[in-house]
């Protein structure tokens, strides 16, 4: 068997250790005679693993008991819609800072509840793309919350200040930065992110919320769909998709025994320096339009001077054990996402790649 370096933008690849751990555990998880898939979401078995979950995500993050952790269904994508559903209460108009697709997914479906206001978005920077200072952006002091999405996936851009939302509760769509870097949870009122990237499998989503912002559901809510009744229910409202809860759960502890989100950030920024090095290092062949000060540590989009040779890449990259390199469908090209699983030996391996194909078809 050979495992392969997986470059996609999510699902993300999975430590081995996290895979070898799910494998053993597949025909009797912890003594029960069963896998963790059979077992009752209410019962004495599941509920250490409900509570083990949610101890993990408090130590990673530091988050205080003023926050409820949810863990709900439908992605990321859903939380678009239960932002509005859940927030806007009597208000009409929330800000949203649209740095790229996914902030731009977010407003369009906020904006089938209310008349949301794009306080900024990207700008040509010394002829590269960046994000506008604050100082710049159209804040309204009367919105219901300030969204915005710290790391966007797709562009490859990410704002690396928290932006200041005074009074206003702060919403972050983290799905693809989570457990990269170090937050100060206080500073945000909302914190989400699906859990095929930096948290595991597909079918489960982290929600970190103040407590304080729990009330506001607009009575039309899916019961399902309302944050208060997940969070008397502890998440289990319904059957949660107990296997991803699982995955979740091993995931958190192999970041937990890596040395935590202070390791990981560290090697998000060595990681992704590299890359970013050898592409301006060899200007003349691969080019990264992102400014210097929006380059995303995570995923990283980059072209081919010569894109006609962009098939030939993804394929000699493929046989070489280096997959999903595509670049997005919306902008073309080849993406390197570097989520915290991708060992550096993948980005040394890419590296090597790059520069033996930049010789040889230079
Ligand atoms: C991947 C991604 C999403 C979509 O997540 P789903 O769980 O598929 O809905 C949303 N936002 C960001 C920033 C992402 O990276």
């Amino acid at each position: 068997m050979q495992r392969v370096f997986n470059f996609g933008a999510g699902p993300a690849m999975l430590p081995e250790a996290v895979l070898e751990q799910a494998r053993d555990e597949m025909l009797d998880w912890h003594d029960t005679g069963m896998s963790v898939m059979e077992i009752g979401h209410r019962t004495d078995l599941f509920a250490p693993l409900v509570e083990k979950t949610e101890a993990s995500v408090r130590e990673l993050l530091s988050v205080s008991e003023d926050y409820q952790i949810l863990f709900m269904p439908g992605g990321a994508s859903l939380q678009f819609s239960l932002i509005p559903l859940n927030l806007l209460g009597n208000q009409k108009t929330a800000d949203y800072v649209n740095t790229g697709i996914w902030s731009k997914k977010a407003m369009d479906e906020a904006n089938r509840y209310g008349q949301m206001n794009e306080v900024t978005r990207v700008a040509e920077k010394e002829g590269r793309l960046c994000i506008p200072k604050q100082s710049e952006w159209q804040l309204n002091p009367e919105a219901a919350w300030l969204h915005y999405t710290p790391n966007e996936t797709i562009d490859g851009i990410e704002l690396h200040s928290v932006p200041d939302a005074g009074t206003v509760p702060l919403v972050a769509d983290m799905t693809s930065c989570i457990l990269t870097r170090k937050i100060d949870v206080s500073q945000y009122g909302v914190i989400y992110a699906g859990a095929q990237k930096n948290l595991g499998q597909a079918g489960i989503t982290l929600v970190i919320i103040r407590r304080d912002l729990l009330k506001q559901a607009a009575s039309f809510t899916p019961t399902l769909l309302n944050w208060q009744v997940q969070a008397a229910s502890r998440s289990l409202y319904n059957t949660p998709p107990v296997y991803a809860w699982y995955i979740m759960d091993l995931m958190l502890d192999w970041t937990l025994k890596q040395g935590g989100v202070s390791a990981f950030e560290k090697f998000s920024q060595r990681k992704s320096e590299k890359l970013y090095r050898h592409i301006d290092a060899h200007a003349e062949f691969y080019v990264n339009r992102v400014h210097p000060d929006c380059r995303s540590r995570v995923n990283i989009p980059f072209s081919l001077v010569n894109d006609s040779l962009t098939p030939v890449f993804l394929r000699e990259a493929e046989e070489a054990g280096l997959v999903f390199l595509k670049g997005h469908r919306l902008v073309g090209g080849l993406r390197a996402s570097l989520y915290n699983a991708m060992p550096e030996a993948g980005v040394d391996a890419l590296i090597r790649f790059m520069s033996d194909f930049a010789r040889r078809l230079g």
